[in-house]
């Protein structure tokens, strides 16, 4: 099952994805995570991305294009897989279908995950992360037991640089601007379904497995 998790920063498709990859044992390709580790890494690609990524602003689309078309051809990705914050723009989601044809490849569903931008702020000011497992937190609605530590592994949680007010309210125009046109691309291929973002994660992950069966 090949599957595009959408929706704005925040929306929860992380979250989602997460849960998903596992339940159906397809792996979660997050663009995001994939240049947060090679910004991390020093790679020519995270030297490219970098100020981008900090500004809040998108990435080249050749740099995300290269990065999705390496990983889709690697061997876990033979039964499928969840594409996690790609596409972002119209020549993104063009490159895509491109890449999927010369794979004689289809996407199953492409998901819309919705919220309020009051909640989305709220959301990524208070998001941390397990640095050694990648589990998500929130500081609100996702609490660990003990601040700063990893429910699951007892990792130290991180914030990410880009998750403060000022950038997210960049990110939230970026989306508006580059990434919901996206939407109007696959809207009538009868792949395409919105999730309510603004139930709780519980109800929002029902949902998913509702229409993915
Ligand atoms: P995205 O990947 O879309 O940017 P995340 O999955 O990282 O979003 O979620 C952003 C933040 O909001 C995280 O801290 C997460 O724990 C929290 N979150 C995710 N889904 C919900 C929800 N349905 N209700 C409340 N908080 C949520
Ligand atoms: P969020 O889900 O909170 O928006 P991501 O982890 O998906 O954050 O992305 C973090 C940053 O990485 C984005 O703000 C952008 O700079 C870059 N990025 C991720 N995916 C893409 C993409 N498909 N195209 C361009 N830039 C991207
Ligand atoms: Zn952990």
């Amino acid at each position: 099952m090949n599957l595009i998790f959408m929706g704005p920063p925040g929306a929860g498709k992380g979250t989602q994805a997460r849960q998903i990859a596992e339940k159906y044992s397809i792996p979660q390709l997050s663009t995001g995570d994939m240049l947060r580790a090679a910004v991390k890494a020093g790679s020519e690609v995270g030297l490219r991305a970098k100020a981008a990524m900090e500004s809040g602003g998108l990435v080249t689309d050749d740099i995300v294009i290269g990065i999705i078309g390496d990983r889709i051809d690697e061997e876990d990705c033979k039964g499928g897989f969840i594409l996690d914050g790609f596409p972002r723009t119209v020549a993104q989601a063009e490159a895509l279908k491109g890449l999927l044809a010369d794979r004689s490849m289809t996407i199953d569903h492409v998901i819309d995950i919705t919220a309020d931008n009051e909640a989305l702020v709220a959301r990524i000011t208070g998001r941390s992360t397990c640095s050694k497992c990648g589990e998500g937190y929130h500081n609100q609605h996702k609490a660990p037991a003990t601040a700063g530590i990893c429910d699951k592994c007892g990792g130290a949680l991180a914030t990410r640089a880009d998750d403060n007010e000022a950038t997210v309210r960049n990110r939230l125009e970026v989306y508006d601007t580059q990434t919901a046109p996206v939407m109007d691309f696959y809207k009538n291929s009868g792949s395409f379904k919105s999730v309510d973002g603004m139930q709780s994660m519980d109800d929002v992950f029902k949902s998913l497995c509702n229409i993915l069966g």
